[in-house]
């Protein structure tokens, strides 16, 4: 096993500048998801320290947002380069406390560094326009100004990415924050954060509020209705994203919310099967199926679809299961046994309604919460699967049979966020992407994520996108000054 240095690891929140217990003393533990072994124990924390967090963010916002875009930028690229420096300290409190296999957890770290390392840049080219105006002796001017104080309400499975992708647009733009992460991963945020102190980011700048499952309800009623925070950045399920957005509504908070996906993976007969293979195993396999953009619906074309399945039993022989601590490994456990249960559930209604197993299909009992890697063919639009995410390292397949019925069945859903599409036909690539009703389009390659370009989902996954130009826009409000002037 790995050896890490855990000075990062912090039983405390951090707010104002200070690492601090619940204001009531209450604590919670996270458990490693592959062994049950605790890793740490940090604040379970309510309302009322929440509400503290905000006053401290808005003390703080003065003196940031009156910075130029150049010296907010002077402390998050140090921040980026720290994040850099520690990424195998940051990996290994990811890897125990959310399952991934290290190398992955490390290319979640060196992600969630691009993002802050990109928003320190983009700050500077935030610009606003002059507009040749409508009457004479005017000058019509646009400027971009930060929001105020953003909330942030980031998922477990991605527990430094999400943080940075939200936290770096937010204070490059000039706002403060205050993020809760997920019960099930708060100690990589606090590392962040231990970094981001070291960084000299200000005090009540980033604000980070831990707590336990049975206090997120009354936390995220606390951000989305005070009047103080004027925004929220949401990443997690469409049900808690659809609450959050009608509490929202009370003070016209602005809302970004990047919610579950139901993406299709559609393979033609003339795509490079190898490609689709291996992109297959790395978008389906990866963090163990637990992305919002992993596929969920393989459609895959009648007369390639025995050697799809032949070539892809093959590469799923090449993961390895068990506790991502260990080099070698490439497939962790699900986050928890609840994660377990939904993927029976999938397996057994696909079953019960007619569908074909592979490969897999049980738990592997062992410390942990384990699944095999599942393959099952025969998939119908009715079962539970394809109607629903399955979080979990199972591909179900179905089959089509023309271009035109492959639109319809891809589309027919109210997700909208990713969609991964293989051929090698430069014109059906125009046309089906095109179709596609998704914010993001992966043509012949499974790796789509990117803090250079935008992500966010049509329908219901979501509203706004990260990463990108558009990422720190969502942090920004643009107003029109209309200027008279004597001639
Ligand atoms: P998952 O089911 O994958 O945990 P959730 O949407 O439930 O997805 O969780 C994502 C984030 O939202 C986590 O930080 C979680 O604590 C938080 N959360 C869960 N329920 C609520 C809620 N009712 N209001 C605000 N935040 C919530």
């Amino acid at each position: 096993m790995t050896s890490f240095n855990e000075s990062l690891l912090r039983n405390r929140a951090y707010v104002g500048g200070e690492w601090v217990p619940a204001i009531s003393g209450a604590t919670f533990d996270v458990r490693n998801p592959a062994t049950n072994e605790l890793v740490g124990t940090v604040p379970h924390m309510a309302p009322e320290d929440v509400e503290h967090a905000i006053a401290q963010a808005q003390r703080a916002f003065g003196e940031w947002s009156a910075r130029s875009a150049n010296e907010r930028a002077e402390p998050l690229k140090a921040w980026a380069q720290l994040i850099v420096l520690h990424a195998a300290d940051l990996a290994a409190i990811l890897t125990r406390e959310q399952g991934k296999p290290l190398a992955d957890a490390k290319n979640e770290v060196l992600f969630a560094a691009s993002f802050v390392e990109w928003f320190a840049q983009e700050a500077r080219r935030t610009y606003g326009d002059v507009i040749p105006a409508t009457r004479r002796d005017t000058s019509f001017t646009t400027v971009k100004e930060p929001i105020g104080v953003a909330a942030g309400i980031t998922p477990w499975n991605l527990p430094c990415a999400m943080v940075t992708r939200k936290a770096a647009p937010a204070l490059a733009a000039g706002c403060t924050m205050v993020l809760k992460p997920a019960e099930h991963t708060p100690l990589s945020a606090l590392a962040l954060c231990a970094l981001a102190e070291r960084a000299g980011i200000p005090p009540g700048v980033l604000n980070v509020v831990t707590a336990e499952r049975s206090a997120a309800e009354a936390i995220g009623r606390t951000l989305s209705t005070s009047a103080s925070v004027g925004k929220l950045s949401f990443t997690g399920s469409t049900a808690v994203g659809k609450l959050l957005l009608a509490q929202c509504a009370g003070t016209m908070k602005r809302v970004s919310l990047e919610l579950g996906g139901n993406s299709p993976f559609i393979v033609f007969a003339d795509a490079d099967l190898d490609i689709a293979v291996s992109s297959a195993l790395f978008a389906k396999f990866r963090n163990a199926g637990q992305t919002c953009i992993a596929p969920n619906r393989f459609l895959v074309e009648d007369s390639v679809h025995d050697a799809f399945v032949e070539r892809m039993l093959a590469a799923m022989h090449t993961l390895k299961a068990g506790d991502g601590m260990d080099p070698d490994v490439t497939l962790g456990p699900v986050i928890s046994e609840d994660a377990v249960k939904k993927i029976e559930r999938h397996i057994a209604n696909a079953l019960d309604r007619g569908a074909t197993l592979v490969a897999g299909g049980k738990r592997v009992h062992r410390e942990g919460y384990f699944f095999e890697p599942t393959l099952l063919t025969g998939i119908t639009a009715d079962m539970a699967m394809s109607c629903e995410e399955t979080f979990g390292p199972v591909m179900g397949l179905a089959t089509f049979s023309s271009e035109r019925e492959l639109i319809e069945r891809a589309n027919a859903t109210r997700m909208g966020l990713a969609s991964y599409l293989f051929t090698r036909d430069a014109s059906r690539v125009h046309r089906v992407s095109h179709a596609l009703q998704a914010g993001i389009v992966g043509v012949n390659t499974g790796m789509i994520a990117t803090e250079v370009a935008p992500f966010g989902g049509y329908k219901e996954s979501g509203i706004g996108r990260e990463g990108a130009r558009e990422g720190i826009d969502e942090f920004m409000e643009t107003k029109f000054i209309c200027q008279a002037f004597a001639a």
